[in-house]
Order: structure tokens, then C-alpha cells, then sequence
């Protein structure tokens, strides 16, 4: 993919560089702080360089007003703890204040401002803003990926009046991106899980103009199959979707091999270690519902991946909550991941249950990337330009 990389980046100058800190918190603390370690890298890159780094970012939803709670103060301690120096912390992202601080800063130190959407224009990419944030620093670099599907001041107008970089984690979420669907090793394979075709139907449609092959699983397929004619009992399904469930089979004739279960998982409850019993297709009873996906369903999907050379996936094969119902999930991700790290398969994944997911499994370590980006992978997975990474190209 052709955008700017940090390398190409001038020396000694001051950077501004949006992160997203938008952290886990709780009694004012930050209680998970993998998205500060996530933004150590470019931190780093930035400080060989020997530039200012100034850091922009949001924080919930304060909606273009200063709400106190909603300051990122209590992220400068936990971040300069990491850092091992202090970081500056301006309340405001822009104005004099911000000017002074970032002009008394030595060269490789870390300054962070105060929530972007504490105004009214970062959500509505107003010029003025983005122009007043551009007047703090000499370049733009951009390592939140996961906030690039938002035409926000700070991802997507400001980057078009400085010079523009990706930031060492969007580098590598674009890399693997680019891997995965842009220019991937043939045949792709997709899996497609999750609860309802109607949140995934654009995803849907993306994905079989662009892979070779597709499995769907979870409570979808449900919708899927009751399309078909099988009988899915008390399942979860879309029975209105079921004209859209056709149309997307029959779109994929000829370009995209689409493999719905063949075997599935039934319980009457759904419950932790529910009585459970795996059976075809035409024996599911008036009052079981599909769990998950069957042996034989994941022994085809076994053979699929050993052929392919790409895999994408979101969403789960089964209630993965719940055990057993997680099995389905569970042997395919180790699947993946085995042949990810014999480097059979590249293997991405991303969305948020996924990952859940992939965790359970014990596996997202062995895959090739997992991206943690929600909904901007969402909007990548459905083929939709990313604003904050359009602003980044060449
Ligand atoms: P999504 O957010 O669309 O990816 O959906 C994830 C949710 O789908 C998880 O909470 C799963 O428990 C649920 N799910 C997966 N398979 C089924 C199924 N067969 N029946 C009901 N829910 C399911």
C-alpha cells in the first residue's frame, strides 16, 4: 500500500501524532493499558529522530464539551511509567498553552493533549480546528487506526495540511491488511461468523467479489440454511433475511465457493455444559436450537485452510461463551493458528468478538495479525476506504 512511513519523516522537528488512547477505565485509573504500550513504537521511532513528539487523542464521547471525567490526564502517569520520562500534559489541543509547552520541550520528549473531542469541530472535521492543531507541530503522523474509519479534525482534515506519516501500528495494521485482501496469496479463504447476517450484509457482499472461497458459521448461517430448506428448529435466524441470504449465494455462484455447515451442534438450553448432541442438517428438532457447527463442518474447514494460502476472519462459529458451544471456534482458530505459525497461512482476523475469541482459543499469539480495530476493520472488511488512511496515501 503506497502512504508515507515514519522512516521518510524529517529530524529534530516537532511531530504530532494521533494515538488512540481511548483506554479502558475505571475509578479514574486506567485498568488496561495495551493501547499505551500499542503507541510505544512510534514513541520511539519519533524519539531516534529526535523530534518533539505531541500527542492528540479522544476520549469517549464528551460530544464538543469539556466534561472533566473525560480528560486524558489520568493516562500521563501510567504513560510516563512506560516511557521512563515524564510527559507534559496541556489542557487543550490547541492554542498558546499548547505553543508554550511544546516550544519548552527538549528534543524526544512527550507531551499529550487534552481530549480532541472536548471540541465541537474534531467530530465534525472542521478546517479551523484541524488548522489550529496543524499550527502546533512541523509534521502528522497517524497511528490510530482503529479511529481511521472517522473523518474526524484529527484523523482525516489536518492530515491533508501537514505532511502525513502512518504511524508504526497503522503501518503494521495496513501491512497486514494489504496481506489479507488487498493483494493477498491465492486462494483466500473467509470465515464469517457471528449472531445476525444483518449487521455483516455490506461484509457479506464485499467478500465474495474478493475471495476464493467462504465459510459461514454462527447463528448467520442459521439464516443461511433456513434459506436453503433445512430445518433449524428453535435456532437463532433471520427469517426475513432469508430472500437477501438467497441472493448472496447466488451472487457468489461462479466467483466464490460458499460452504454453509454441514453438521451442527443442538441443545435444548443454552446454558454452561448444556446436553448437547451433534446431528445433520434434516435431523434438528422443532425444539433445539444450533449452537455451533459440527465435526464434520470443521474437518471441511480444516481441508479448506490446507489449501488456501490467505485467511480473514470475523466472527465466531458457535455461542463461544458458552460451553461446550466454543469447540467449533476453538478447534478451527488452533487450526489457523498451527498453520500460521508453520507459515502456511497468512492469518488475519479482527472485530471485537473475534478476538475474544481468539483469546479463548489461546491462540491469536500464532496468528499472522489480529487486529483489535472494531469497527474500522469492519469498514475495511467491507471494502469501505478508510477516511484517516485515504488522507495517508501518496
Ligand atoms: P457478532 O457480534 O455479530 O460477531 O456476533 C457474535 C455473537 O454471535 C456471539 O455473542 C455469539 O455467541 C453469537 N453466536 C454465534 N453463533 C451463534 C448461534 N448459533 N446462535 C446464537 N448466537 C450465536
Amino acid at each position: 500500500m503506497n502512504f508515507r512511513r515514519i522512516e521518510e519523516a524529517p529530524d529534530g522537528k516537532v511531530a504530532l501524532v494521533r494515538v488512540d488512547f481511548n483506554v479502558p477505565m475505571s475509578d479514574g485509573k486506567v485498568s488496561d493499558d495495551t493501547r499505551l504500550r500499542a503507541a510505544l513504537a512510534t514513541i520511539h521511532a519519533l524519539q531516534q529522530k529526535h523530534c518533539k513528539i505531541v500527542l492528540l487523542a479522544h476520549f469517549d464521547r464528551p460530544k464538543g464539551k469539556r466534561v472533566p471525567e473525560m480528560s486524558l490526564k489520568p493516562v500521563v502517569e501510567p504513560l510516563a511509567k512506560l516511557l521512563g520520562s515524564p510527559v507534559a500534559f496541556v489542557d487543550d489541543c490547541v492554542g498558546e498553552a499548547a505553543k508554550a509547552a511544546i516550544s519548552a520541550l527538549p528534543a524526544g520528549a512527550v507531551a499529550l493533549l487534552e481530549n480532541t473531542r472536548f471540541h465541537e469541530g474534531e467530530e465534525t472535521n472542521d478546517p479551523g480546528l484541524a488548522q489550529q492543531m496543524a499550527a502546533l507541530g512541523d509534521f502528522y503522523v497517524n497511528d490510530a487506526f482503529s479511529a481511521a474509519h472517522r473523518a474526524h479534525a484529527s484523523t482525516e482534515a489536518i492530515a491533508h495540511l501537514l505532511p502525513a506519516y502512518a504511524g508504526k501500528q497503522m503501518e503494521r495494521e495496513l501491512d497486514a491488511l494489504d496481506a489479507a485482501l488487498g493483494h493477498p496469496k491465492r486462494p483466500v479463504l473467509g470465515i464469517v461468523g457471528g449472531a445476525k447476517v444483518s449487521t455483516k450484509l455490506d461484509l457479506l457482499r464485499h467478500l465474495i467479489s474478493k475471495l476464493d472461497k467462504l465459510a459461514i458459521g454462527g447463528g448467520m448461517a442459521n439464516t443461511f440454511l433456513y434459506a436453503q430448506g433445512a430445518k433449524i428448529g428453535a435456532s437463532l435466524a433471520e427469517k426475513d433475511m432469508a430472500d437477501t441470504a438467497r441472493e448472496i449465494i447466488a451472487a457468489a455462484k461462479g466467483k466464490c465457493e460458499v460452504l454453509l455447515p454441514v453438521d451442527v451442534v443442538v441443545a435444548r438450553e443454552l446454558k454452561p455444559h448444556a446436553q448437547a448432541r451433534i446431528c445433520k442438517l434434516d435431523e434438528v428438532a422443532d425444539d433445539e436450537r444450533i449452537l455451533d457447527v459440527g465435526e464434520k463442518t470443521i474437518q471441511r474447514l480444516r481441508e479448506a485452510m490446507k489449501h488456501a494460502h490467505t485467511l480473514v476472519w470475523n466472527g465466531p462459529l458457535g455461542v463461544f461463551e458458552t460451553p461446550p458451544f466454543d469447540q467449533g471456534t476453538v478447534l478451527a482458530a488452533q487450526d489457523a493458528a498451527a498453520l500460521a505459525k508453520a507459515g502456511k497461512l497468512v492469518a488475519v482476523a479482527g472485530g471485537g468478538d473475534t478476538v475474544a475469541a481468539l483469546n479463548l482459543a489461546g491462540v491469536a499469539g500464532d496468528f499472522t495479525f489480529v487486529s483489535t480495530a472494531g469497527g474500522a476493520f469492519l469498514e475495511w472488511m467491507e471494502g469501505k476506504p478508510l477516511p484517516g488512511v485515504e488522507a495517508l496515501k501518496r
